[in-house]
Parts: structure tokens; sequence; C-alpha cells
């Protein structure tokens, strides 16, 4: 039997079933111990965050005005910590060959019907400037495992094209990977060639049913995939973001798991994950998400954001287009940090939209809406859709944003970050409606902006963006 470690670098360790176990029987024990709870509500009051024991006690909790306690803090900790700014992403699709048998994608190497298709470097090209003309500055490139068809040399060399490309105002200024578990050595080659985040999804951490959902290839190999954070780590990169797929296993499971791993990380490395992702599964080419049992309603969907958000107050939350608007507007609030707008799933859909017969869609996407309807949405929310990606460009990596945070620099640099950004977007990228919206907006917010010097140079770099054409600026 292992034994629980959170420092031990053995996936059945730091991810201890037992301890999952004993978890969710002290939540169930402790789920109308309102005594405990408040105790546990008290400690998230200091934004510290929560271990994944008390968090479960608060996800196992059904006391309304408890709950009602818990949604009021996770919004104004989501406020605190990220004001309210939202970053913009795309994923970019580059190769949909894969030779795992996942069961919950249509990806896997058994689907024999779906339209393969892998881009090569001019279709790259062609996507990026397609990904530039509607003003995205931050990419997730995503790939399937095939060391024939993608193998690193081939991630490496998209990744080259795709910070290469500077289309009229357009530049991609941070690539995020999202590709299978590897080496350090090859994650090593990731840093070196400038990646942002390193992504990886654990699907599921129960590793009875990772096994049977992943019944054939290499990602089969529980410990190896579960460990790759912290070769990751290893090979360089302090930038990781941890997931599940929300469907797949019994969700109580799932969120102590994803706040071990977390507490995992912060224990050997020091550094907690960048970002947390909370998909659902949805439909797609031969996947039928009614065929897992574990699917979960919006408000269940929203308790977890609001719960991760307490819990690890400084990781930022991301949510896809698989989202509808109306789940995305409640979810934003309580917590998520980043969204994607304007996506397409499949490879190379940016540059046209693929027919119907030739979908290579990994999956079928709910919020339809273009880049410029999100933002406008965004903004008319009192967001700020913000483009930013200045602590990777100055090399503030790692625990930066928690330094930012600790040193109250955030309303000094985040928001003026922000506000430039958007300037930028708008300049370049919006229709009419939106850039009315949006200057307005920016007007408002800038005087937010508590340091005197900081305020003049963000709203003369503003000046500077719409009257001589000058970009990039950050602070
Ligand atoms: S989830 Fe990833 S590894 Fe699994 S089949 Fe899909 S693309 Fe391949
Ligand atoms: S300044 Fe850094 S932490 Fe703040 S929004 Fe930009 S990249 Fe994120």
């Amino acid at each position: 039997m292992c034994v629980y470690d959170k420092k031990s670098l053995k996936a059945e360790e730091f991810i201890n079933d037992e301890e999952i176990k004993a978890t969710l029987k002290y939540a169930d024990e402790n789920k109308d111990n309102t005594e405990l709870i408040d105790k546990i509500i008290e400690k998230a009051k200091l934004r510290k965050g929560l271990d994944h024991r008390e968090a479960s006690v608060l996800l196992a909790c059904e006391n309304e005005d408890r709950l009602k306690e818990i949604y009021a803090l996770a919004e104004q900790i989501k406020k605190d910590f990220y004001g309210d700014r939202i970053v913009m992403f795309a994923p970019l699709y580059l190769s949909n060959y894969c030779v795992n048998g996942c069961v919950y994608c249509p990806y896997h190497a058994k689907n024999k019907h779906i339209c393969r298709k892998k881009l090569t470097q001019e279709e790259v090209k062609n996507e990026v400037i397609a990904l530039q003309d509607m003003g995205h500055k931050r990419l997730a490139i995503e790939s399937g495992e095939d060391p024939v068809n993608n193998p690193i040399e081939y991630i490496l060399d998209c990744i080259k094209t795709i910070y290469s490309i500077k289309h009229k105002n357009g530049a991609i200024r941070r690539v995020n990977v999202n590709i299978a578990a590897t080496t350090v050595e090859n994650y090593r080659r990731l840093k070196e060639a400038g990646i942002g985040t390193y992504i990886l999804f654990q699907e599921t951490y129960n590793k009875e049913s990772y096994e049977l959902l992943h019944p054939t290839g290499p990602k089969h190999n529980y410990a190896y995939h579960t460990e790759a954070m912290d070769r990751a780590m290893q090979g360089g990169i302090d930038d990781v973001g941890i997931g599940v797929l929300f469907g797949l296993e019994l969700y109580r499971y799932e969120l102590a798991g994803i706040l071990m791993h977390a507490e995992h990380l912060e224990a050997v490395h020091g550094v907690g994950p960048h970002t947390i992702s909370v998909p659902r599964i949805k439909r797609a080419d031969d996947i039928d998400p009614d065929t897992f049992d574990n699917g979960i309603d919006d408000e269940t969907f929203a308790k977890i954001v609001a719960i991760i958000r307490i819990a690890v107050p400084y990781t930022g939350m991301i949510i896809s287009t698989r989202e509808s608007k109306s789940v995305r507007e409640k979810v934003l609030r309580l917590g998520v940090s980043q969204i994607s707008g304007g996506s397409r799933t499949s490879v190379g859909g940016y540059v046209e939209p693929e027919p119907e017969q030739d979908n290579s869609a990994q999956f079928d996407v709910s919020d339809q809406r273009s880049l410029d309807e999100v933002v406008k949405w965004l903004m008319e929310l009192g967001y700020i859709p913000s483009f930013c990606t200045a602590c990777y460009r100055e090399g503030r990596t790692g625990d930066r944003f928690m330094t930012l945070c600790k040193n109250g620099q955030i309303q000094n640099c985040c928001h003026p970050n922000a506000l430039m950004t958007l300037k930028e977007y708008l300049m370049d990228y919006a229709d009419e409606d939106t850039k009315a919206v949006g200057d307005k907006l920016i007007e408002q917010e800038l005087e937010k902006i508590p340091n005197e010097k900081v305020r003049k140079i963000a709203a003369e770099h503003i000046a500077d963006i719409a009257e001589n054409n000058k970009r990039d600026f950050r602070f």
C-alpha cells in the first residue's frame, strides 16, 4: 500500500487513493458540521488558500446560508486578486494524429472516419495570420500524441513559426503548449523555444478509471502522465497548467485530486500551478457525453469553480468555449480569470471553417461568438478584456503573480497593462460599437490606477497607441 506524501515524486504517493477516499469520508462526516465549516470559511477569508480536506468539506456542504457565504467570498477574492480583468486566448490545433485510445476524445487512434490533418508550416502561418487579424496575442497550441507525425521537432518548428509572424500590427506574444507528457529533455527544448505555460490535463486522478479510460497508447501509463509536471519543472518550465475533464469520474474525487496536485507542486518546487482548467466533457465526433455517468450540472460546476477560487487564490482559472455564454457569465464572477474567444477546435479551422463531412474538431463549441462579440460582451458586463503578456515577456515567471499580489502592485501593473493591450485591440481589430464601449471603459478605468506616476505614463502610452500607431507598451 502506498502512503500519502505530498513531497514524494511518485504519482501514487502524492495523489494517494487512500488519502482521497479518507478525505471524501471526512467531508461526508462533516458536511453538516457548521462549526467546522465556519472555521474553514474564516480561514479562507485570510486569502492564503485551503487544503484538499478543507475544500472537500465545503464541496460536500449543502447548507444554503454557508453556500451563499462561499460564493460571496469567491466573488470577493476574485475581485481583490484579479480586479475586473479577464485574460483572452485562443487554442490553435496543429495536428489531430494520435496514437492513444482515450475513450472520450474523437482523436483516439481507432476512430477511422474522422478527418486526420496536420498543418504544414505554411498552414501554421496562415492560421496565425487569421488569429492575429482577430486580435489574439496569446495562443494555446494543441496536438495529439504521435511520435511519427507530431514529434517534438514538429512542435518546436511550429512554435518558431508562430513567434516569427508579424502581420500588420499583429503578434503572438505568448505561446502556451498543450501536448502529451514527455521527457525532461523535451521539456527543456520547449522552454528554450520560449513557451509560456505547459498545460497538461490529468483527465482523471482516479488511477483505476484512468487506466480504463486510456486503454491503449503511451497515455495509458498513469504514473508517467501524473508525474509529467515534475519533469516539466525539472526541465526549467515553471509555469504549468493542470486540469481535469469533469464528467469522467466523481467530481468530488477530482477536486481533492487537483488540489493535492497543486499542494505537491508547491511542496516540491516551491511554485503551485500557474493555471487550473475546468473543462466538462462535451459532444464530439463519435463521442456522446451521455455515455459517461459522472456528468455535472451547471450548479455543481459553479460550486466547484467557487471552491477552487478560494482554495488556490493565486492560481489563474480557465474555461473554454466548451461552455455556453450563460455558464461563462456565471463562473467569470465566481473565479474564472481566462477565457478563449472566437475559438475553432478543428485543425486549420481559422482559415476556413470545415465542411460537415470533413470534421476534424476535438469537441463541439458551445460559445460560437466571434472574439469581437466576446470582447464587447465582457465590457458590457463590466470586465476588462486583457491581452496582457507582460510578465512572460519581462521574464517574470513562476510565482510572479503572487509577488505582484503580495507587493500590492496589481492595480499598478496588471490593470494598466490590461488597458493598454485593450486599446491596441480597439485600434486594430474592433468594430465601431465595440470601440465606443471600450474607449469609454478605458477612460473610466485609468482613473482607478492608484499610483499617480503610473497613471500618467499609462495615459501617455494609450495616447501613443491611438495617435502614433505605437504598440507593445508594458509595465
Ligand atoms: S485526448 Fe489527447 S491523447 Fe487522448 S486521443 Fe485525444 S488528442 Fe489523443
Ligand atoms: S502583468 Fe503579469 S500577472 Fe498581470 S496580467 Fe499581465 S501577465 Fe498577468
